[in-house]
C-alpha cells in the first residue's frame, strides 16, 4: 500500500507509526509545509521564553523515521489533490500516487475580521515559523505586546512574553476568566497568581476596536475608546481548521473536514485526522484527540475497522507561577451540582470536585495540581464522595 500523509503534526505521526506496525511493507510518506521535523506543538509557548534540547522539543529524530522507514518530506506542502488520479500535486509541481491518503493539516489561528489585522506585527502562534518571528521582533527590542483573547494558550503565551521582559495586556471579550475551565472562585484565585506578576494587566468583558498604526503596529483601540499602545500583537482567538484543500477536492466539509468515528471522509481511500476534521460537527483542538484520531485513520488506512472513542479531556496552564488543571463538567449544565471545595487563599491553593446525580462530573486544581490524575480518573469513573475521599481528592 502508498499511503499518503498531508501534515506532519501529532495526528500524522501517530498515523504513519499504527500503519507501520500493521502493514510493515507499506510505503509511508508524509509531507509538510513546515521546515522541521514534526515536534511537540504545545512546546511553542514555553520556547519563546526557553531554550528546550532536541528531546524535549522533537516528537523523535531523524534515525527513529529513518529506522521505521518513515518517508518525511519537510519544506513541501501539497497544493491539490486529484480524487479520480488518486495522486496530490506538491508546490514544486511534482506528482505523489497514493492508495490510502490522509489528510492532518491541523489548524491555524483565527484572525478576526479587525482593521489593522494585516500589519506586519500582528502574529497568532500556530506553528514553528510564527516562533521564529515572534522571537525575532522580541530580540529587536519589542518590549509591550498586547494578547488578543485570554483562553489557556493567550494565558501562557502572555507569561511567557513577561519572562522575556515584555509588558503585556491581554484583552479577552468574555466578562470572566476562563469561563470553561473555571468557576468564579476559581477565576478569584488564578486572578490573585496573576496579579503577583506586575508585567501582566487583563482587560475582561473588552472588546478590540480596531489595531493601530500605518506600517507598524502603535497601539490597540479597544471599543470603549481605550488606547493601549504596543509594538507587538498576538491574536490567540481560537483555531480554523485547514480544511482547504479538502474542499477544493469536493470533499464533505463544513468549517472542518467531515468524517465519521473512522476518520473517513466522503471519500472511502481519503481520511482526515486531528484538527483540521470533526466527527458530527465536533472538533476538538487539542492534543490527545489529535493523538487518538491518528491511530484510528491509521488502522483504517491499512483496512482496519477502529472508531474513535472520546474521552473526558483535562486542560492545563502552566503560567504565572502557578498550575491549573480543569475537567469534565465545573456546574456548567443542568444541575443540581453538589460540591467539595478545599481553598487556602495564603498560598492561592484551590481544590473543588462538582457531583451530579451523587457522581463526580469535574473538578478543579488550582496551586497544586498532584491529585490531577486522580481526578480526571474519578470523573471519568464518576466516583461518589466516599470513593473520591478515599482517593485522596478530598481531603
Ligand atoms: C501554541 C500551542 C499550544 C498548545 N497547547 C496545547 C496544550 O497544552 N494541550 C493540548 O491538548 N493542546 C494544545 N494545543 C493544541 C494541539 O497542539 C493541537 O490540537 C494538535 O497539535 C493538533 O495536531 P494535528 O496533528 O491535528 O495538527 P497540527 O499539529 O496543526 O499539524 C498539522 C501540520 O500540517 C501542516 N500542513 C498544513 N497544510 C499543509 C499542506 N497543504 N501541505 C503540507 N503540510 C501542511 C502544518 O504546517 C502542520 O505542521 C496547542 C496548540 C498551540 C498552537
Amino acid at each position: 500500500m502508498k499511503a499518503l500523509i498531508i501534515g506532519s503534526g501529532i495526528a500524522a505521526v501517530e498515523a504513519a507509526l499504527k500503519i507501520r506496525t500493521l502493514q510493515p511493507e507499506a510505503e509511508i510518506t508524509l509531507y509538510t509545509r513546515e521546515k522541521v521535523l514534526p515536534y511537540r506543538r504545545p512546546a511553542l509557548t514555553r520556547m519563546i521564553s526557553e531554550k528546550l534540547s532536541d528531546i524535549q522539543f522533537y516528537l523523535h529524530d531523524k534515525q527513529f523515521y529513518d529506522e521505521k522507514n518513515i518517508h518525511i518530506l519537510t519544506d513541501c506542502a501539497v497544493v491539490s489533490i486529484d480524487r479520480e488520479k488518486k495522486h496530490v500535486m506538491l508546490d514544486d509541481g511534482s506528482l505523489a500516487q497514493y492508495d490510502k491518503l490522509l489528510i492532518a493539516t491541523g489548524g491555524k489561528g483565527f484572525m478576526p475580521p479587525i482593521q489593522g489585522i494585516d500589519l506586519p506585527q500582528v502574529v497568532a502562534l500556530r506553528e514553528w515559523d510564527d516562533l521564529s518571528e515572534i522571537s525575532s521582533m522580541l530580540n529587536e527590542n519589542i518590549r509591550q505586546v498586547v494578547v488578543i483573547g485570554g483562553g489557556l494558550l493567550g494565558l501562557e503565551i502572555a507569561d511567557n512574553l513577561t519572562k522575556k521582559n515584555s509588558d503585556v495586556t491581554v484583552i479577552e471579550a468574555c466578562p470572566c476568566m476562563l469561563p470553561k475551565q473555571l468557576d468564579k472562585d476559581g477565576a478569584d484565585i488564578l486572578v490573585a497568581a496573576m496579579n503577583r506578576n506586575p508585567r501582566v494587566k487583563t482587560l475582561y468583558g473588552v472588546f478590540v476596536s480596531h489595531i493601530e498604526g500605518h506600517n507598524k503596529v502603535e497601539g490597540v483601540l479597544t471599543q470603549k475608546g481605550e488606547h493601549i499602545p504596543c509594538d507587538m500583537v498576538i491574536i490567540s482567538a481560537g483555531m480554523s481548521s485547514n480544511f482547504e484543500l479538502a474542499h477544493s477536492a469536493g470533499l464533505d466539509v463544513n468549517r472542518a473536514i467531515e468524517a465519521d468515528a473512522g476518520m473517513r471522509t466522503s471519500d472511502p481511500d481519503i481520511f482526515a485526522a486531528g484538527d483540521c476534521a470533526a466527527i458530527n460537527g465536533k472538533r476538538f483542538g487539542m492534543w490527545n484527540p489529535a493523538r487518538e484520531q491518528g491511530a484510528v485513520a491509521g488502522a483504517n488506512m491499512c483496512g482496519k475497522d477502529m472508531a474513535f472513542k472520546p474521552k473526558i479531556y483535562g486542560a492545563r496552564l502552566v503560567a504565572f507561577g502557578t498550575k491549573l488543571f480543569s475537567v469534565g463538567d465545573i456546574g456548567l449544565g443542568e444541575g443540581p451540582y453538589k460540591q467539595v471545595c478545599r481553598t487556602d487563599e495564603v498560598n492561592l491553593v484551590y481544590r473543588k470536585i462538582f457531583f451530579k446525580d451523587d457522581k463526580a462530573c469535574g473538578g478543579i486544581l488550582i496551586g497544586d495540581i498532584a491529585a490531577a490524575q486522580r481526578m480526571q480518573n474519578a470523573v471519568e469513573k464518576g466516583f461518589d464522595i466516599k470513593q473520591c475521599e478515599e482517593a485522596e481528592i478530598i481531603c
